[in-house]
C-alpha cells in the first residue's frame, strides 16, 4: 500500500466509528473529574481499549493508562496522547455538583480523538504496513491546580510532581518513546501546529506563621498578615529588576488571611505562579521572590515556609514534525483552515518537548472562553473526527516506508534535556 492508501484506509475507519468517538467524548464531558482523581474517566478509556483488544497498563500515576499496538517491525515507538482531567468552573452546565469540576478546557475531546486514532489504526488493519509501535497514553493532571491538595500528596510521597506528564517521565513511561503526538481543542475553527506560547512556570505555596493574640493586645502576638503584606511589597519592588525579554509574571493570591477580626492572624497562606519565557529566567526570578517573601517574615519575627512546586517548562519544537502534521492539516481542511498563530497558555507537554520531538497541535471546534462556564463543542467534525484523522495520518507518515520519516524526525532533534538532567532541573526548583 502507498502512504496515501494507508491514510485513506485509516480515515475510512475513523469515519465508520464516528458515533462511538463522539459518544465517549460527550460522556466524559458530562462527568468531569480533577487531576489525579480521574477514576471514572479512566474506566471509559479502558472500555475502549478492551473493545479494541489492546493490552494496557492502568493506575499509572494514580489514574493514567497506557495501551500498546504493534507494527510489523519495531523501528520506533510513537505515543499518541490525551489528557484525562477537567478544570474548575462551577457555573458550567455539566459541572460536578460537589467538586465544581467542569470540562471547559476540551480534554474530553482530546481523549476521544486519541481513542479515534486507536479505532482508525486497529480496525483498518494498517499496522501490518507500519514499521513501528504505537503507545496510546491517557495521562492525568495537565491542569496545574489544587496546589494545596497536590502539595499534601507530594509530602506523603503519593505523587512527586504537579503534572501527570512529569510524573510519567519519572516513572519511566517515556523511556522508550521516540516521538509524542497530541493536540488540544481550541475555541476557533482552525487547525494549527503552533502550540502554547513560550511560557513556563514554577508554582509556590507560601505560609506565614505568626502568633495569635487578642487584637486589642497586638504586642502579645506576631501578625502573619502583616508579614505577608511586607513580603508582597518587597516582591513588588523586585518587578523593576525583571528584564522585559524574560516576561516574568508574579500573580499571587491569598487563600488564608486570618480567622476572626479580633484575633491577630497567626497563619496566612498565599499561592502564586512565577511565569517566564526561559527556564533560567524562571529559576532566577523564583529565587529572588523567595528572598523577598522571607524578608516580610523577618521584619515581623514570623516564620515563612515556601513550598516550591516545579511547574511546566518552556517548549522546544521540532520543525520537521510540525511540517509533516501541517501537510495533513491542509489535506483535511485546506490552506484557509490552517493558521500559524500561537495561543496563550502553558502545559506539561512542554516538558516532554524538551526530551523528545513533540507535536502539540491546536484544533478548533469549541466555542466559549476556555476555563469558563460557556465552553462546549459546536463543531464535532473538527474537534473529534478531523483531530483524530490529523494525528492518525501523522502516525502513518512517521511509520510507513520503513519509518524513514520518523527516524529523520528523531535524528534531527537536539533535545535540550535528558531524562536525568530534566529531573535534576525539577528538583533544583523544589530545593531553592
Ligand atoms: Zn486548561
Ligand atoms: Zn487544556
Amino acid at each position: 500500500m502507498t502512504v496515501q492508501e494507508i491514510k485513506n484506509a485509516v480515515c475510512v475507519s475513523i469515519d465508520k466509528n464516528r458515533d462511538k468517538i463522539i459518544a465517549v467524548g460527550e460522556s466524559i464531558f458530562r462527568d468531569p473529574e480533577l487531576g489525579y482523581k480521574e477514576f471514572k474517566t479512566a474506566e471509559k478509556v479502558k472500555n475502549v481499549f478492551e473493545e479494541l483488544g489492546l493490552e494496557y497498563k492502568d493506575k499509572i500515576a494514580r489514574t493514567g493508562i497506557v495501551a500498546s499496538m504493534k507494527g510489523r517491525e519495531h523501528k520506533l515507538t510513537v505515543s499518541v496522547m490525551g489528557e484525562l482531567d477537567a478544570v474548575v468552573a462551577p457555573q458550567h452546565p455539566f459541572a460536578d455538583k460537589i467538586t465544581g469540576a467542569a470540562h471547559s478546557c476540551g480534554h474530553f475531546a482530546q481523549i476521544a480523538a486519541m481513542l479515534g486514532v486507536a479505532y482508525g489504526l486497529k480496525e483498518s488493519g494498517v499496522m501490518e504496513h507500519l514499521s513501528g509501535d504505537i503507545s496510546f497514553m491517557a495521562v492525568p493532571a495537565e491542569e496545574g491546580v489544587e496546589l494545596e491538595w497536590r502539595n499534601e500528596m507530594m509530602q506523603k510521597g503519593e505523587i512527586s510532581y504537579l503534572g501527570g506528564k512529569q510524573e510519567f517521565v519519572k516513572l519511566g513511561i517515556f523511556d522508550d518513546i521516540d516521538v509524542l503526538l497530541m493536540q488540544h481543542t481550541a475555541t476557533d475553527d482552525k487547525m494549527t501546529t503552533a502550540g502554547p506560547n513560550a511560557m513556563g512556570f514554577v508554582a509556590k505555596i507560601i505560609q506565614y506563621i505568626g502568633k495569635e493574640s487578642h487584637a486589642a493586645s497586638p504586642h502579645k502576638g506576631i501578625n502573619a498578615l502583616d508579614a505577608a503584606r511586607i513580603g508582597l511589597t518587597a516582591c513588588d519592588a523586585l518587578r523593576t529588576t525583571f528584564k522585559d525579554e524574560d516576561g516574568i509574571r508574579f500573580h499571587p493570591i491569598i487563600t488564608k488571611g486570618g480567622n476572626l477580626v479580633n484575633v491577630v492572624p497567626a497563619f496566612v497562606q498565599l499561592e502564586t505562579y512565577v511565569r517566564g519565557r526561559s527556564n533560567e529566567a524562571i529559576k532566577e526570578a523564583s529565587s529572588k521572590i523567595d528572598r523577598a517573601l522571607k524578608a516580610g517574615a523577618d521584619a515581623l519575627g514570623a516564620e515563612c515556609k515556601i513550598y516550591n512546586i516545579p511547574g511546566y517548562m518552556t517548549p522546544f519544537e521540532s520543525d520537521l514534525l510540525k511540517e509533516i502534521a501541517e501537510e495533513n492539516m491542509v489535506s483535511l481542511v485546506g490552506k484557509d483552515g490552517v493558521e500559524k498563530s500561537m495561543y496563550q497558555c502553558t502545559t506539561d507537554a512542554n516538558d516532554i518537548s524538551n526530551l523528545i520531538p513533540t507535536l502539540h497541535a491546536s484544533i478548533g471546534g469549541a466555542t466559549g472562553t476556555a476555563h469558563s462556564k460557556e465552553y462546549e463543542i459546536t463543531n464535532p467534525e473538527l474537534a473529534y473526527i478531523n483531530a483524530a484523522k490529523m494525528l492518525a495520518m501523522t502516525v502513518v507518515d512517521l511509520l510507513a516506508d520503513g519509518a524513514g520519516k520518523g527516524i529523520e524526525v528523531k535524528n534531527s532533534f537536539n533535545a535540550p534535556h535528558t531524562k536525568k538532567s530534566y529531573l535534576e532541573y525539577l528538583e533544583s526548583l523544589k530545593n531553592q
